[in-house]
């Protein structure tokens, strides 16, 4: 078995695994917590299908006339249920009246991040809000695939390197597949969040059922923690939750997150979606802390789409520089300590992890020691 090349240069999509036709890929955990495919040498043909669908060789997006909206779904509800302003529900209520698929990203029982699918509102739920952790693509992109030969509606929703690798993997153009990529500032390590899981559920005692990075309840544009435990719910600051730190600060996202070139306005797929930050400077009667989207039109059929969704929404137009934030503008940088804090937690458990990190200075502080 052989690895692929340099981390930096695999986001860990898995188009790779999906495509391959001697199922001679399959992905392995690094001690960083992230996947990356290794090679089965003996099974491969060298029909060289891997590389095509690789969405960090094969980034290429033509230019655009690109569109920008503020949005917010007009039904509280559907607006609540969303990390920014409900824009993801609204495309999905699209698809279900057509008796499509949409497929995101949710928990499994073991609180582990994967993309699957739902076919109606009700399943929808799990795929709302969103998980600050990669989720594993296994097997969707045959999956949708699938559901699009069969002529049934499709939309897709996750990182715009997940997005441009279903581009890429279904190589011809489809009539009913939406793609919606996100404004994206890069993927925590699920090794890492498993153990930070482990550690909440060792603390209190009983198995995690949920949890909410941008719970909306304070009116605060979803800066608010909830998880729960045993049926019982805890509620804090996202800016004192552990993990939200580490991954704010940067120790803990993916490699190729840093060298990313999806951090554009730029992109393959019909939809982008975000949250509006800054909107009280464009427009401020509409920042009352429920959050609101960003969206960006890319091609006609978004255009097409937009029509019928904007009747559920409440919306206005505006120009690129009012929507431009860093992440539409170049990749997040690493934390100066990252190497130094990726090796401790190898060793570690997360809690003690973290008596030696009050906000990132303890692993500063050994990085500078070490550095003499
Ligand atoms: C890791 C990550 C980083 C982000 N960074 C930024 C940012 O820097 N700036 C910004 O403006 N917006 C960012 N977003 C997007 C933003 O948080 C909202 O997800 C987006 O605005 C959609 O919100 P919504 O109200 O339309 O719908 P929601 O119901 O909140 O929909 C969220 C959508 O994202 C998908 N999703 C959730 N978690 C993941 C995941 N881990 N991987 C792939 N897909 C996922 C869900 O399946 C769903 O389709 C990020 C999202 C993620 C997942
Ligand atoms: S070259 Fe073809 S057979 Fe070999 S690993 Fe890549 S996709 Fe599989
Ligand atoms: S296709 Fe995806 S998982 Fe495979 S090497 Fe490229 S980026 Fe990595
Ligand atoms: S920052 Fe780039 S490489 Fe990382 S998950 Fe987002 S789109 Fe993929």
């Amino acid at each position: 078995m052989k690895p692929f090349g340099k981390k930096e240069a695999c986001c860990g999509c898995g188009a790779c695994v999906d495509v391959c036709p001697k199922g001679a890929i399959r992905m392995a955990r690094d001690g960083e917590g992230f996947d990356y495919p290794v090679i089965d040498r003996k099974r491969c043909c060298g029909c060289g299908r891997c590389r095509e669908v690789c969405p960090v060789r094969n980034p290429a997006r033509e230019k655009s006339g690109n569109l920008y909206f503020g949005v917010r779904a007009k039904e509280p509800g559907l607006r609540a249920s969303g990390s920014s302003g409900g824009m993801f529900s609204l495309l999905a209520q699209y698809v279900f009246r057509r008796r499509g698929v949409v497929f995101g990203a949710a928990y499994n029982e073991r609180m582990e991040v994967l993309h699957t699918q739902a076919f109606d509102m009700e399943g929808l739920s799990r795929l709302n809000r969103t998980k600050y952790v990669q989720s594993n693509m296994e097997g969707i992109y045959r999956r949708i695939e699938k559901y699009l030969q069969e002529e049934r509606w499709v939309l897709f929703c996750g990182t715009p390197c997940q997005a441009q690798a279903l581009l890429l993997f279904l190589k011809r153009e489809y009539p009913r597949l939406i793609v919606a990529d996100l404004v994206c500032y890069g993927v925590p390590s699920p090794g890492l969040w498993r153990s930070f899981v482990k550690d909440l559920e060792g603390r209190h005692g009983g198995r995690m059922t949920d949890f909410s990075f941008r719970d909306k309840r304070n009116g605060d544009n979803g800066h608010t923690c909830s998880y729960r435990i045993e049926g019982v719910e805890y509620v804090h600051s996202l800016h004192q939750d552990a993990f939200c730190k580490l991954y704010f600060k940067n120790f803990t996202l993916r490699p190729s997150c840093h060298s990313c070139s999806f951090c554009t306005v730029e992109r393959g797929s019909d939809f982008t979606i975000g949250d509006f930050w800054g909107i009280e400077r464009v427009r401020p009667d509409w920042d009352d802390g429920m959050g609101n989207s960003l969206v960006i039109l890319h091609t006609d059929r978004a255009a097409q789409v937009w029509e019928e969704v904007k009747r559920e929404a409440l919306w206005f137009g505006c120009e690129q520089q009012d929507i431009l934030q860093p992440r539409l503008q170049g990749p997040t940088e690493a934390a100066g300590g990252r190497g130094v804090f990726m090796m401790l937690q190898r060793i570690l458990p997360f809690s003690l992890l973290l008596k030696l990190m009050p906000g990132g200075a303890g692993v500063r502080a050994v990085w500078r020691r070490r550095r003499g």
